[in-house]
């Protein structure tokens, strides 16, 4: 009877996590999906904590408390841009978790119902096993995603010869121990195929660098719903079986979309090394060329004379806090009749979306905010470009230089129309390390500085 209830309250637990996908898909939705995703994570949780056989409310108590108050801290203190980091982070930990639960598992399965030590049926071993080798690399992956994000690891590809054989290899090497570990059920067996996908993590996340690490941040995401569904298993839940086959496919539906985002093959990222062995990050003395520089009130006076201006917002935005000045620069320009819209790049900023987020919160009218394949035929028809914290995503050298490591991905054509704004604060490069020429050219008028503070300077000057 009361497995019954179980499974129809897992049910409702998974639809709502579906409904809460759909919300999450559009911003109009995306608050109500948030809230759906909660009501389904809280029936989920007080259904699996009093139906299940728990065996101690007080050490989940206790792991709830720890665990909440860590999360509580690190939520409040956490910087908006600093949230890609933390997402790799929270990632490591399911793949982490993963491994434990499998480990536990294996140690003691008469807790888990899947027979005693030494006689775990071959089909749990299997499970047990590729959850294990999904939370491993998944582990180890996100923690270099997550050095290479906080600049603590460069975020250069580190390539190698015969990079793709020595990883095709390893990953042979652990299908081969896990067959040997299902037939032997060996303890140091389980352990080696601990440690090699670990190194495997590694291996697959150091080739990928510069602008490729958007589609891995998001494909660690899809690997650590995987890593859930595969504890779901070991653990005979169906809800969580549910739940992260939903993560780990909507995470691979991200990373395709991302992937042509970026103009190329997931494979090809998944593989790595773009642009690695023929990387050509130029950062190269640009001391000889000639900067247009203005201030706010020669921003101001362009921006007041012009019929149409696309705001970009990028990274640079962000740091700055700048969403709320922007937005307030945007309603004075439309009050005198200006067309005022946004262009979003697949991967501006640090995350999946970040910018959308940032707008939204500083209530920018959905409606004005576009996609790149939606506003890049209008960058000819516009008088201005105002480029806020962005420099990878308008690159020209991305559809120019072959050599370069952002060769390929479509940018936001900000150079075709008439005259283009620069807000940031040096001539230095972005995230993939790359001069941008964009800087140096007759129409572009740089403006150094804060992007908030330059924002409300603007903002004082054209009231
Ligand atoms: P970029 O990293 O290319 O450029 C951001 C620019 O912002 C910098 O050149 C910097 O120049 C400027 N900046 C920094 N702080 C400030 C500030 N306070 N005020 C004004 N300007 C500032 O960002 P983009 O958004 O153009 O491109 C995103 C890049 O990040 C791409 O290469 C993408 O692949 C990568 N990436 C994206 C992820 C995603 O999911 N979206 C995840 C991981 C990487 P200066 O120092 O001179 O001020």
């Amino acid at each position: 009877m009361s497995s019954s209830i179980v499974s129809i309250l897992y049910l409702i637990s998974a639809l709502l996590f579906i409904f809460s996908l759909r919300g999450l898909s559009h911003p109009d939705s995306s608050r109500v999906g948030n809230i759906l995703g909660i009501i389904g994570m809280v029936i989920a949780i007080i259904t699996t904590l009093i139906f299940k056989n728990v065996l101690s409310y007080t050490e989940i108590g206790i792991a709830v408390l720890i665990g909440g108050f860590i999360g509580t801290i690190i939520a409040l203190k956490i910087e908006m841009t600093a949230l890609p980091q933390l997402i790799a982070a929270f990632h490591s930990l399911v793949g982490l978790a993963a491994v434990s639960v499998a480990a536990a598992a294996f140690y003691d399965p008469e807790s888990f119902n899947i027979g005693n030590i030494g006689t775990i049926p071959k089909s749990s071993l299997v499970e047990m096993s590729i959850g294990t080798f999904i939370g491993a690399i998944t582990f180890s992956g996100s923690i270099l995603a997550f050095g290479k994000l906080q600049g603590t690891v460069s975020g250069n590809p580190i390539v190698f010869k015969l990079q793709h054989l020595f990883n095709a290899l390893i990953f042979l090497f652990i299908i081969i121990l896990i067959v040997f570990f299902v037939l032997t059920q060996s303890p140091s067996i389980f352990w080696a195929i601990v440690i090699i996908s670990i190194l495997l993590g590694f291996l697959v996340v150091i080739p990928i660098g510069g602008a490729d690490m958007p589609v891995v941040i998001s494909m660690l995401n899809s690997y650590s719903g995987w890593a859930a569904c595969g504890i779901g298993f070991t653990l005979s839940n169906n809800l969580l079986i549910i739940t992260g086959a939903l993560v780990g496919s909507s995470g691979a539906i991200l990373s395709y979309i991302m992937s042509k985002g970026m103009n190329r093959s997931i494979l090809s990222v998944v593989l790595g090394g773009f642009g690695g062995e023929q990387t050509n990050v130029k950062v190269s003395d640009q001391s000889d060329k000639i900067v247009k520089q203005g201030n706010a009130e020669d921003a101001a006076y362009i921006l007041k004379n012009a019929d149409s201006v696309i705001i970009i917002p990028g990274y640079g935005m962000a740091v700055a806090q700048a969403q709320h000045a922007l937005r307030e620069m945007g309603d004075i320009l439309k009050k005198s009749g200006i067309s005022v819209r946004y262009a979003i790049h697949p991967v501006a900023g640090r995350m999946p979306g970040h910018m959308n987020v940032l707008l939204a919160e500083a209530n920018v009218p959905y409606e004005e905010v576009l996609e790149l394949d939606e506003i890049n035929h209008d960058f000819p028809m516009t008088e201005v470009s105002f480029v806020i914290g962005a420099n990878d995503i308008t690159n020209p050298a991305a559809k120019t230089d072959e050599t370069s490591p952002i060769y390929g991905m479509p940018i936001l054509d900000v150079e075709k129309s008439g005259t283009v704004l620069f807000i940031k604060r040096s001539l230095a490069t972005g995230y993939s390390g790359v001069d941008n020429e964009l800087f140096y050219r007759d129409n572009t008028t740089m403006l150094f500085g804060d992007a908030k503070k330059m924002c409300e300077n603007i903002v004082k000057a054209l009231s």
